[in-house]
């Protein structure tokens, strides 16, 4: 008799009138779950039949209407006769319980993901559940102990065979995301990623970028100082130094990683956020190199149709000096509320690396010129995904962060 034709019958109509038949008539129903289960979680389907699959078996055991257990429920708890009513309770309970492993969420998650059926699809699904069975572990709330199958009594704990579990997995941070997306376009031309220390010398974070001592931004009020010489640095730059020391000319490289300001956390500002500063040193760098680079860039990041528009301003650590914005992507610009009207939004600042800079490098101003640029990656988060709240980011909140 198949499980479908045994729970479509009474308790009576099955001729059991004891605690043991009971008993192992549970087991059998839990025992035919299981089984279902594993053999959908070994027969990995690929991706696109995944979730469908899963739904199939979630419904034909936890379907409110005419789903197994509601059919146990019916036909064996319900009708059951007075005095077997409470071991059938029981038991009812317990595969209730035992039965969430088939909930919708559990079973994607016990499914193996990702895989698709390739020429050697077979190989790399079993390769898969070997992989999971070595680390697997028996939970005492899954123990199925002993049951019965064609009359026989099988022990059951631990079963090897039995697929591991899946704790859920997080998502990458929307602020990592964007700093992988960019680096990977400035990998793809030639540049490599440097990082630098967080605390930093006073030298590196001011004075060897030219940035005088009377420069508001040495101001107690905008940096976090350590001691009189050491501060948390305050922009990437200071990484442009240490890399020109250390690896001379030609120098193309990226530099990722947090900064800190001295400002009080609001919808747009917060003393901890992440910049992405590059440089590029080389014989005949010219503006162009600069332009042509950032351009190429911005359409790779924000879209082809983004359009760049360069504007003169002024950076202590270069010179020329320029702010770039990009065309608004929400409104392709022809004004919004999010570029105030204007039609631009501007997204960086960069220019050529001033004279006495690359001279602090040691590298010789008169052989050499460089541009580099820096950029908030908070921001970019924000415009590439419509955050309206810088604080968002930081909160860890998994209903915010569970999105991406
Ligand atoms: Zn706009």
């Amino acid at each position: 008799m198949t499980i479908e034709e045994k729970v479509g019958k009474t308790l009576a109509e099955l001729a059991v009138s004891d605690a043991p038949g009971v008993a192992s008539l549970f087991a059998e129903v839990r025992a035919a779950m299981e089984e279902e289960r594993q053999t959908l979680v070994l027969k990995a389907p690929p991706e696109n039949q995944r979730e469908r699959d899963c739904k199939a078996l979630r419904d034909r055991w936890l379907a409110r209407k005419n789903g197994l257990i509601s059919q146990v429920d019916e036909n064996w708890l319900k009708r059951s006769p007075k005095e077997l009513k409470p071991v059938v309770g029981r038991h009812f309970n317990e595969l209730r319980q035992f039965s969430s492993r088939m909930e919708l969420e559990r079973l994607l998650g016990d499914v193996p993901a990702g895989l698709r059926h390739s020429a050697k699809g077979d190989q790399i699904q079993w390769h898969d559940a070997a992989a999971r069975l070595a680390g697997q572990q028996v939970r005492p709330e899954d123990d199925l102990g002993q049951h019965l199958k064609d009359g026989i009594a099988y022990d059951l704990k631990p079963d090897l065979t039995l697929p591991g579990y899946r704790r859920p997995l997080g998502s990458i941070h929307p602020v990592t995301r964007v700093l992988r997306e960019i680096e990977d376009i400035f990998l793809g031309l030639g540049f490599r990623i440097e990082t630098g220390p967080e605390v930093e010398s006073v030298y590196y974070n001011f004075d060897a970028l030219n940035i005088p001592e009377s420069h508001p931004s040495r101001d107690d009020w905008d940096t976090l100082y350590v001691d009189e010489r050491t501060v948390l640095r305050t922009h990437t730059s200071p990484v442009q130094i240490r890399a020109m020391e250390k690896y001379g000319a030609p120098l193309y490289i990226i530099v990722p990683g947090k900064v800190y300001r001295h400002d009080n956390p609001d919808a747009s500002h917060s003393p901890m956020f992440h910049q992405i500063e590059g440089l590029a040193v080389d014989r005949d760098i010219t503006f162009a190199d600069l332009k042509g680079t950032l351009d190429f860039f911005a359409r790779k990041f924000f879209g082809e149709k983004v359009r760049t528009s360069f504007h003169p301003s002024f950076f202590p650590f270069t010179e020329p000096s320029g702010e770039v914005s990009i065309s608004c992507v929400i409104c392709d610009g022809r004004g919004c509320r999010t570029c105030k009207e204007s039609g631009w939004v501007e997204v960086m600042g960069c220019g050529m690396v001033h004279p006495e800079v690359l001279r602090h490098g040691g590298i010789d101003p008169d052989e050499y010129t460089g541009w580099a640029f820096g950029l908030g990656v908070e921001r970019y988060a924000m415009m590439k995904y419509g955050i309206n709240d810088i604080q968002l980011f930081y909160q860890s909140d998994v209903r915010f962060l569970e999105q991406f």
